[in-house]
């Protein structure tokens, strides 16, 4: 079945939003993170009725908070997870070719030195086995460095104490996008998409009937029909299941990870790096991002609400200090943080309990819960295609036996995510440049068009030669244009600001003052879009919550600041 319900915006949200009640769909999805969103994409695209609600924005959850990695996962090799290493290295190089536009080839240099957790043989044998599990199918094979190369490589990497290097690939995406991609793509596979709509309780007639739904826009309330409802609420999802169920017991571990944003020549790195921290050893990256690094992650319990997860001043010293420790000349302090983000892990937890943070699996589970609930958990954005073919698998199989129900098969292992162009992507990016340059808004601004929006792209481009003021950057030191507001209310069903500022563009990461100078002038071309309709009070409302949401995430410590990160 595939509706065609025009274009994925603000006014088909309230479209769909009206036509959740009154029915029986084959599958209500709880939860747009990336689970969830592919999820409602796969059982569309094999003809079930679908609804998908969020609470917030699609990817509004860990899915943006991500290492933006798509990865075999050396590091669970550490830890013989090689099922988990195959699975995702074939998965890598499937989305490489399916959103070329948002997954990246991404080279890593991993030094290790003398008297650190990883004897340099090891690395070579860890290196042999990285490529042999994703059979030797990486974007390319790993290398061996010498010091001479790695000076070459990375000329401000520490070389004191080297005992070797290797360069090795896996892939970068812009995981906020990779998530939308899906949303997107259940919408026009048929899917009834809502974002900024909560469940708040479920429908209990006999067995699992569906959930009370409030929609966080307008306050209303609707109570959805389902024969299968399931929970793909990531971090939330124990709290889901005893919304259903007030006895359900515990199945998750809940780990934060922070990130520090700094601007890329403060660090000078060229590729991505693996660090050991000199502090507990842990893997962690320093990544390339634009004229920008991000150094990541932290793995630590956390027991708060995911809502409230935020970075603190312990986090950041302790991400500074471990770039500052292969990045000797860097000298990060607080201050040369831009920006900062912090998510929580879905992790199962481990039947035996104690095991370290960092060294909990990064599997997945799917499970039937008393309360009727098909339930995930754990897993990681790489692998989120395959956990989401297996989620359907499960309720496609309970439909088809209680329901009669039939459905196809997963049509996605080769099904192009929206925004993917037709041919070579290198041919289409260097189109969009030139495109770009033709209308007079430059090349920078074209590989952004490009790589964020992929075949979308040259839409936003005939919007800028009908209206050259849709070319103008909204703040001069970033690629982002006018043209990309309207394009995120009615091509992206952006809601409020900060679906706009944090997920369809980036400038709460990348502007200094995470975009608060033009918070109010982009709310209010925004509030003349359908579906949004803000009224000056609303507009200020929503310039408000944004300022609360920077500071928040800028607000890691003045003591921090002041202290610095030697
Ligand atoms: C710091 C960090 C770094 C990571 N780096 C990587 C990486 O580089 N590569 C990788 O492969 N993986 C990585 N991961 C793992 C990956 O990001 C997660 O496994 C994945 O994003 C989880 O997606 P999800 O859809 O399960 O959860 P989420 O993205 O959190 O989605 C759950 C959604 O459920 C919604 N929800 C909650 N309650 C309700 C309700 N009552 N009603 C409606 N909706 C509700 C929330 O609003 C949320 O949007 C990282 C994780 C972290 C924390």
């Amino acid at each position: 079945m595939t509706d065609d319900f025009g274009p994925f915006s603000a006014a088909a949200r309230r479209e769909h939003w009206d036509a959740l009640p009154g029915r029986v769909f084959d599958l209500l999805v709880i939860g747009g993170g990336i689970t969830g969103a592919a999820a409602a994409r796969d059982a569309a695209g094999r003809g079930l009725s679908v609804a998908l609600v969020d609470a917030g924005d699609f990817g509004g959850g860990t899915s943006s908070r991500s290492s933006r990695l798509i990865h075999g996962g050396l590091r669970y090799l550490e830890t013989y997870g090689f099922s988990l290493v195959f699975e995702a290295s074939a998965e890598r190089r499937r989305l490489l070719a399916l959103a070329p536009h948002l997954v990246h080839p991404l080279p890593f240099v991993f030094p290790v030195y003398q008297g650190g957790p990883t004897p340099f043989l090891m690395l070579q044998a860890g290196m042999w086995l990285y490529d042999a599990l994703s059979l030797f199918r990486n974007i390319r094979r790993h290398r061996v460095l010498s010091r001479d190369d790695v000076r070459r490589e990375e000329p401000r990497l520490r070389t004191g104490g080297l005992a070797g290097a290797a360069l090795y690939y896996d892939a970068s995406v812009d995981d906020a996008r990779l998530t939308l991609a899906n949303a997107r793509g259940a919408h026009e596979s048929g899917a009834r998409v809502v974002s900024h709509a909560e469940v708040v309780g479920f429908l209990d007639e006999g067995g699992m009937a569906g959930a009370r739904v409030r929609d966080r826009v307008s306050g209303a309330e609707a109570e959805v029909r389902a024969r299968v409802v399931v929970n793909a609420t990531g971090a939330w999802s124990d709290a889901v299941r005893r919304l259903a169920d007030p006895s359900a017991k515990p199945r998750l571990r809940t780990t934060k990870g922070v990130h520090v944003l700094v601007e890329r020549d403060r660090i000078g790195n060229r590729n991505a790096i693996t660090v050991q921290s000199p502090i507990d050893g842990r893997v962690m990256f320093v990544l390339p991002w634009g004229d920008f690094s991000y150094v990541g992650t932290t793995d630590t319990d956390y027991h708060g609400s995911p809502a409230d997860v935020r970075p603190d001043a312990a986090d950041v010293d302790y991400l500074l200090k471990s770039a500052n420790s292969v990045f000797p000349e860097a000298k990060l302090t607080a201050a040369d943080v831009v920006s900062t983000w912090a998510g929580v892990r879905p992790l199962l937890a481990p039947a035996q309990g104690g095991a370290k943070e960092s060294a909990t699996s990064r599997e997945h589970e799917i499970w039937w819960d008393r309360s009727g609930l098909l339930s995930i958990a754990g897993g990681k954005l790489t692998t989120y295609r395959v956990m989401a073919e297996q989620l359907v698998d499960r309720a496609a199989d309970r439909l088809l036996t209680r329901h009669k129900v039939e459905s196809g098969i997963s049509p996605t292992e080769d099904l192009p995510l929206p925004g993917a162009p037709d041919g070579p992507w290198t041919e289409f990016a260097a189109r969009i440049v030139a495109d770009a340059d033709a209308v007079g808004v430059g090349g920078e601004v074209g590989r952004h068009l490009s790589r964020a929006y992929g075949d979308d792209a040259d839409a936003l481009l005939a919007a800028i030669r009908a209206d050259r003021a849709l070319g103008e950057r909204i703040v001069p030191a970033q690629p982002y244009v006018w043209a990309e507001v309207p394009h995120a209310v009615n091509r992206e069903m952006a809601m409020s600001l900060d679906d706009l500022l944090i997920r369809r563009l980036h400038l709460f990461y990348e502007a200094r003052d995470g975009g608060l100078s033009v918070a109010r002038a982009v709310a209010e071309r925004m509030a003349a879009e359908p579906g949004i309709g803000w009224d000056a009070a609303e507009i200020e409302r929503q310039v408000e919550r944004y300022r609360v949401l920077v500071e928040e995430t800028r607000g890691f410590g003045d003591a921090a600041r002041a202290g610095g990160a030697a």
